[in-house]
């Protein structure tokens, strides 16, 4: 009767602890849904689950830990942007494939890929708008896209948008994060740095500010031109910015590096960036910036010429 009884309350025991593993495993699938759903996010760095809505809310910045999420180009125009006051520009620029280029899949396919799926034609969105009720020409990097790789079209949507400027005297900020130039695109690629690098010495020399705001990653010829030409740089926390990758400098120096090198943390250390600005800070430090560099008064009467629509470079189809 009593071994009954015994082995009556083992099973029961034995059937709570199986209900419960079912019912976590439940939950635990249930989670894994709405993680895949988008529902939940799981920081990368520390773990915590966060509603997405909230995460969103905290401009993808974890609210335990102060991890930056990647944004992408959308979202980070409507961070920074007053409602309603977005004007995108050259919208209609596309990449051509002008070296009938392939590695393991033709440059051309590749491209089309990436339009359908990302629905972006390019790894840069550029406009002008409102920063707190002030104007400015604002040009935004997209990683997603080929790694936020620089070819004809960034390049040329990047100068017209600094002429733009420099004509209507605003100042530029552009939000960086890139791999490096687009080597399916050759020299092509390459004379961008120096196209944008001249735009943004005519904007200079008419004394107009250019802030890039630098973002993880930073990185190859991007760095290496507009990303250092700011005549104030600010970056965000932990962003990885540097030219050649970290991997690549350890096989040529053959030792090993610090673990902050190549960190927004450490250029701030070292001079190259003039301020980190976590990104719920971003617009408002922006907006005060521009506040207190509001532009001279026009040294020539460029200023009047009416700005018209070209093309730079064959290597981009209107
Ligand atoms: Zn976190």
């Amino acid at each position: 009767m009593a071994n009954n009884e015994e082995s009556r309350g083992l099973k029961s025991l034995l059937d709570w602890f199986a209900n419960r593993r079912k019912s976590g495993s439940t939950i635990l699938e249930r989670q894994e849904r709405e993680i895949a759903d988008g529902l939940w996010h799981k920081c990368s760095n520390c773990g915590v689950l966060t509603y997405t809505k909230d995460l969103r809310a905290n401009q993808m910045v974890c609210v335990e830990c102060g991890h930056h999420n990647r944004v992408d180009s959308d979202e980070r125009i409507r961070q920074l942007i007053d409602a309603n006051s977005w004007r995108a520009m050259d919208e209609q620029l596309r990449p051509t494939d002008p070296l009938q280029f392939r590695d393991r899949k033709a440059y051309s396919d590749r491209l089309r890929e990436m339009q359908d799926k990302l629905d972006l034609v390019d790894a840069v969105k550029t406009g002008l708008g409102q920063i707190d009720g002030l104007p400015i020409a604002l040009g935004v990097m997209d990683f997603r896209f080929m790694g936020g790789s620089m070819g004809s079209v960034v390049g040329e949507k990047l100068t017209r948008l600094i002429e733009q400027a420099t004509q209507r005297r605003y100042p530029v900020v552009i939000v960086c994060t890139s791999g490096g130039a687009r080597m399916q695109e050759g020299m092509l690629s390459l004379m961008q740095m120096a196209k944008i690098s001249g735009a943004l010495q005519r904007h200079r020399e008419e004394r107009l500010l250019y802030i890039p705001v630098l973002t993880n990653p930073t990185t190859g010829g991007v760095t290496a031109s507009f990303a250092m030409l700011g005549d104030i740089i600010l970056a965000e926390p932990k962003a990885t910015i540097g030219f050649a990758g970290r991997r690549v400098i350890e096989q040529t120096l053959r030792e090993k590096l610090p673990e902050d090198f190549q960190s927004a943390e450490d250029l701030l250390k070292h001079g190259f960036v003039d301020d980190i600005v976590p990104r719920t800070q971003l617009k408002k430090t922006l907006a005060q910036l521009i506040a207190l560099h509001q532009p001279p008064a026009p040294t020539t009467t460029h200023n009047m010429v009416v700005w018209e629509t070209r093309s730079l470079s064959s290597t981009v189809a209107e």
